[in-house]
């Protein structure tokens, strides 16, 4: 019991000021720096905006009720406390504060959890520990929508556009990246060459062999519905080739880019780059943690595989979120980045329409390439193309100004000798048949 309640009997411990500074948690400490009475604290005699014990006990036993949670196997008890402890755990206050508080919640609350719960949740001797538990709906929601979106309404879809809006609203200024033009940074764009004519052939015309294909040419795609053209590419190397799934022995030729201006991308995977202060006392705090749980997957959500047998529908939920990015996010963005579903940890960039243009280096585009003879399978030997450069080849029509650069002299041709697959194993369990 507290030991230096004021003489006078009147004097109730729920009556008892508590200041803003002695409550640790931020959210509480702000509400009683907005709604308290300048008062004297009782605990340490400042005069200060201040609410009484009474109203505290209001806020506690929310708290209470969603992050206490009774201990009730052996090793909860170990690291369990009293509820009297777990209050001034909430508040993140001195023990005494903790003590009083709980008294007053107690005798105010216990009748009623006892009438509706039918147990005594304040039962002192009962042991707690404090933590926030909360179901994440969120990525069910999306599913949901993702659901709607394949099976029931295509392109006005309020379900899918309420989610969408919803994750795009104040993301962190960290998801907004601005690759400036005379960074060095390069976005890798890979083909697989069929035969060494093919190899050829790329090299000769990178800029139409490494672009977007021609208007009225294009394939759907994760990222981009049939019709629709948007630029694949990535921001390692090693992730651009796995992403054209080369075979065993296959060549790739691997094109670097550099941008021409500044460029402006909204960074998927950075999405729950925000920190939240957690507190008990926030109504809206189990919302606010399931967004940035489901923020923070986001990007991984998108690049989950897909069955190939399905793909065009499957791809439906993805190719939405690039449509919504591409026209209705703002501010305006060339592109976007996120996980890439065939690189561990390797980072795609999607290029939309108006920003995936590619022109050439200053030197003019190849014309002619030689191959020279080498053995392929002695290591001391090595594959030399020559390159000789001819005239430039005309831009592709119909795309607005180019915005990235294809530096010639930067492209590299990797022969694949091993492919690595992880795996997890499921087992199996065999049973013995039983004739019927
Ligand atoms: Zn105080």
């Amino acid at each position: 019991m507290l030991d230096s309640l004021p003489e006078q009997s009147s004097l109730r411990e729920s009556d008892l000021w508590v200041c803003s500074s002695c409550i640790g948690d931020t959210f509480l400490k702000e509400k009683i720096n907005e709604i308290g009475k300048i008062q004297k604290c009782f605990f340490c005699n400042t005069t200060d905006h201040s609410i009484t014990i009474d109203e505290l006990a209001d806020d506690a036993v929310h708290a209470f009720e969603r992050c206490a949670h009774p201990c009730n196997s052996p090793a909860d008890k170990e690291a369990g406390v009293s509820p009297e402890i777990a209050v001034s755990q909430l508040l993140k206050s001195d023990k005494r504060i903790g003590e009083v508080a709980f008294r007053v919640l107690r005798q105010k609350y216990a009748d009623y959890y006892i009438k509706e719960l039918k147990w005594d949740v304040f039962d002192p001797s009962c042991l707690y520990k404090i933590a926030f538990t909360f179901v994440n709906m969120r990525s069910a929601y999306w599913d949901m929508a993702c659901c709607s979106l394949k099976s029931k309404s295509r392109f006005f879809n309020e379900e899918v556009k309420k989610n969408l809006e919803s994750i795009f609203k104040n993301i962190p200024p960290s998801a907004l990246k601005t690759v400036r033009c005379d960074s060095d940074y390069r976005f890798f764009r890979a083909r697989i060459a069929n035969n060494e004519q093919h190899v050829c052939e790329i090299l000769q015309r990178p800029i139409e062999q490494f672009g977007p294909p021609p208007l009225g040419n294009i394939f759907g795609g994760r990222m981009n519905p049939v019709g629709i053209p948007v630029l694949y590419t990535a921001l390692e190397e090693d992730t651009a080739l796995a992403e054209v799934r080369p075979h065993l022995d296959a060549t790739v030729v691997i094109a670097s880019l550099t941008p021409l201006r500044d460029v402006t991308l909204l960074d998927l995977t950075a999405l729950g780059d925000y920190e939240i202060d957690e507190s008990p006392f926030n109504p809206h705090m189990t919302e606010e943690l399931c967004r940035l749980s489901f923020l923070q997957e986001f990007s991984k959500i998108l690049s989950r595989p897909v069955n190939p047998a399905i793909d065009s529908i499957e791809y439906l939920p993805t190719q939405c979120v690039a449509d919504y990015i591409a026209n209705s996010f703002k501010p305006k963005v060339d592109g976007f980045i996120c996980y890439s579903a065939m690189q561990q940890g390797g980072k795609n960039v999607i290029f939309f329409q108006d920003s995936l243009t590619i022109i050439g280096d200053d030197q003019p585009a190849i014309s002619n390439v030689e191959f020279e003879d080498a053995k392929p399978w002695n290591p001391e030997d090595i594959d030399t193309y020559i390159v000789h450069y001819g005239p430039e080849i005309e831009q592709r029509q119909l795309y607005k100004e180019p915005v990235l650069r294809l530096i010639n002299r930067d492209i590299t041709i990797k022969k694949i000798t091993g492919i690595s697959y992880s795996y997890d194993n499921n087992a199996i369990n065999w049973k013995d048949y039983i004739k019927p």
